[in-house]
This record gives C-alpha cells, sequence and structure tokens, in this order.
C-alpha cells in the first residue's frame, strides 16, 4: 500500500490524501469458515449459535459470565435495550435522560427513541466525562429518568463512582461505552458491574463486525429485562411485555465478530505500533503532550490537542494544505446540532472548550511510517517548538 503517490506519478510531487480512518476488518478468508457454520446450520438470526458464541467471547475478555453479555445489531439499539429496561418511559415526571454534549450523535438519538428529552451536562476537563460528585447538584435530577455517562473517545467509565451515584440518587446509570470495549478489556474490573456498558462494533471502533453491538451488565435481573428489551418484549412466549425494538445482533455479523476475535492480538499490536510511531514522532516534534491515542483511548482515534480554537483552525488549514484528512469526532458538540438545539442543558463551559480545540487526525492499524510522518510535519508547521526542516531530515528513515 503506497499512500503518497511519489513525484512523477501525476506529473508533480501531489501526495494522494491520507484518509482519516481506515478501518481494517477480517477478510474473507477468516470469516468463511464461519459462515459454512450458517450454511449448515440454517440458523440466521434469533440467538443463533454464532451469536451465543459471541457473546461468550465478549464476556469472557471482560472477565464475567456469558449470561452477562448480550450481543445487539448496533451500540445505537443496545442504548436503547438498557434504556429501556432500566427506565421505562411511563414514568410520568422523570422524562429527562441526562447525557455530556462531548459525545457522538447517537447517545441522544437513543435517548430520543425511548422517549426520553436529552439534558446535556456538562464534562470534567480532566476526564473528559460526567463527574457524578457533580452531578449530584445538578438541578435536574427530580425529572431525570435516566443518566447516561458516555466513555469519551473509548476512555472507560469508573463503575463503582457511578454506582454510589446511583444508590445516593436511585436514577439509573447507562453508560455509552462505545468505544470503550478494546481499552476496557485492557482492565475489566474496575469498569464493568452492575451498571451496563453498551459497547458499538460498528467499523470505525477498532473491534468492529461492520455493523454490531454488545451490551455486558453483571446483574441477572436487568441483563434478563435487556434480552427481552431487544427482541420485541418476548422473553420465552412470544407475548410482548414491555416497551422493545428488534436489536439483535443476526448470525452474519456474529461470524465477522467470531473472526474479530480470532485475530484480535494481531490487530492489537498493529495499533499499538501505529501508536508508539506516532509518540516517538510527536515527542521529537517537542508535541508529546498534545497527542492522545491508545491505549488512553480507543484505537480508532488519534487525537490532537491545540491550544485554542485559532490554531485548531491554523492546523486544519495546514492538513487541508498536505493532504491530511481530519475529522471533529464529537463536533461541537451535540447541542450544536440542529435536531438537538432546543435541548435543555447547563452552560457547556468545558464542554465548548475542548471541543474547540481537539483535532482527531489519521489512524489505521496499517497506517504506513511515511503517512505518519507526514501527518507530524503538518502538525508541526503550525504548532512545532522545533523548525520543521529539523524533523525532516530526522524522518527520511
Ligand atoms: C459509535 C458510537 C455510538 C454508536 O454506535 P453504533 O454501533 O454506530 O450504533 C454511540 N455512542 C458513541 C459515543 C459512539 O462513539
Amino acid at each position: 500500500m503506497t499512500e503518497i503517490v511519489r513525484e512523477g506519478a501525476l506529473g508533480a510531487s501531489h501526495p494522494a490524501a491520507i484518509p482519516v480512518l481506515r478501518p481494517l476488518l477480517p477478510d474473507a478468508k477468516a470469516i468463511a469458515p464461519y459462515l459454512e457454520k450458517i450454511d449448515a446450520s440454517r440458523i440466521y438470526s434469533n440467538f443463533g449459535p454464532l451469536a451465543d458464541e459471541f457473546q461468550g467471547r465478549l464476556a469472557q475478555s471482560l472477565g464475567v459470565a456469558p449470561d452477562f453479555a448480550l450481543a445487539t445489531s448496533c451500540g445505537t439499539s443496545g442504548l436503547i435495550a438498557a434504556i429501556l429496561a432500566l427506565a421505562p418511559s411511563g414514568d410520568g415526571r422523570r422524562r429527562l435522560a441526562v447525557m455530556p454534549s462531548f459525545t457522538f450523535a447517537a447517545t441522544a438519538v437513543a435517548a430520543e427513541r425511548c422517549g426520553l428529552r436529552p439534558y446535556f451536562a456538562d464534562i470534567d476537563p480532566v476526564t473528559w466525562a460526567l463527574d457524578p460528585e457533580r452531578l449530584l447538584k445538578c438541578p435536574v435530577l427530580d425529572r431525570t429518568a435516566v443518566v447516561i455517562p458516555v466513555a469519551p473517545f473509548g476512555r472507560p467509565l469508573p463503575q463503582s463512582d457511578w454506582l454510589a451515584f446511583e444508590e445516593r440518587t436511585r436514577i439509573p446509570v447507562v453508560f455509552d461505552s462505545a468505544a470503550a470495549f478494546a481499552v476496557t478489556e485492557q482492565n475489566p474490573a474496575s469498569h464493568i458491574g452492575r451498571i451496563p456498558s453498551v459497547f458499538s462494533f460498528q467499523a470505525t471502533k477498532s473491534f468492529g463486525v461492520g455493523e454490531g453491538g454488545g451490551v455486558v451488565c453483571a446483574d441477572p435481573e436487568r441483563m434478563r429485562k435487556m434480552r427481552t428489551a431487544i427482541n420485541f418484549g418476548f422473553y420465552g412466549a412470544r407475548d410482548s411485555l414491555m416497551p422493545s425494538l428488534n436489536g439483535k445482533m443476526n448470525e452474519y455479523s456474529a461470524a465477522v465478530g467470531l473472526a474479530a476475535f480470532d485475530r484480535w492480538e494481531t490487530k492489537l499490536a498493529a495499533i499499538g505500533r501505529v501508536a508508539s510511531l506516532y509518540r516517538a514522532r510527536f515527542a521529537e516534534a517537542g508535541l508529546a503532550e498534545r497527542f492522545l491515542t491508545w491505549p488512553e483511548i480507543d484505537g480508532s482515534y488519534a487525537l490532537l490537542r491545540a491550544a485554542d480554537r485559532g490554531e485548531r483552525e491554523a492546523l486544519m488549514g495546514a492538513f487541508d494544505k498536505d493532504g491530511v484528512e481530519y475529522r471533529l469526532w464529537y463536533g461541537e458538540g451535540v447541542h450544536r446540532q440542529t435536531h438537538f438545539a432546543e435541548a435543555e442543558h447547563e452552560e457547556l463551559l468545558r464542554t465548548e472548550a475542548i471541543c474547540g480545540n481537539l483535532i482527531g487526525i489519521p489512524v489505521a492499524p496499517d497506517l504506513s511510517e511515511d503517512s505518519i510522518l507526514r501527518v507530524v510535519r503538518a502538525a508541526t508547521s503550525v504548532s512545532g517548538r522545533i523548525p520543521v526542516e529539523g524533523l525532516r531530515r530526522k524522518g527520511t528513515a
């Protein structure tokens, strides 16, 4: 794979753009054995054997019994099932879902699909997540049906602090841990427990199956309700018992998921390699502290922190000029998105400050050294403490 079109190929030195994210899922060969099992079983969905096996591997990698994992059709459907199970919307006065605005739109979308209205609370400047301690003073708690903290860019949430919040307030908590599977797996004990953790296995997350998700929760009663909610409200009999949806994982996605587990160690090693290369280059450029990626956050994100909004604009300009794609993953916050602009929120000073200076830069398990160097050079041309020339000499290897 050559990402830089060499001089001459296009007549001039015209580098091909480096995509901000190039997902890498198991190839056809890796998936084939599982597809053959589907051909043999002729079970295609409805809690089939592959989804069951996938749940087992999910549970195992997060250190819980197989019954504590539920495979879902995507992260959003997992969130909806968890909210429906824990916070039935029938409770008249409690119609709000408290969540950060510093997230992907799906958090708010899921709450809305459950008949709740998002209320955006500000984040902690260090963890970039909701602060359970501070939230105790949130003025809308008596109207709140559920709190949905988000694991920012996949940095997992502390189970014990949020359990304490639940006990104090009696308000159920659902973790939007969509991007957090990989980091959680490194130390599941502090992050997995009674509070459901909802994961996304969307292709762009580091553990991807295409479209898919999972919920892990160490509480049998909550699991039973979520299993019911994800399948038309059925539990055993064909009798709809509760508000629900169809959010089950089908056997084909489970096949990809199982192949992804087979290759997971190799993929994580590749992600780790890209992370170290990036770190080394940013360190040489004097920008180590500005850079964030795996294993602090999910390997599907590489983030550069600008000093302020002005520098972010300058960085985006430099990236545009050098053919480096970038993405503002959480945009300016969900409260800035058209559909959610009318939603209630508190003052979101920290959210706005942090959103204003974060840029997602290119990342992929097989991102080349050349590409990494090009990204770092472009960043250094704006923010570097050492001259770009110095870096260029070092980087010709
Ligand atoms: C990816 C993501 C989701 C949505 O997951 P899907 O599997 O795409 O439905 C939800 N919340 C956050 C924070 C995400 O990053």
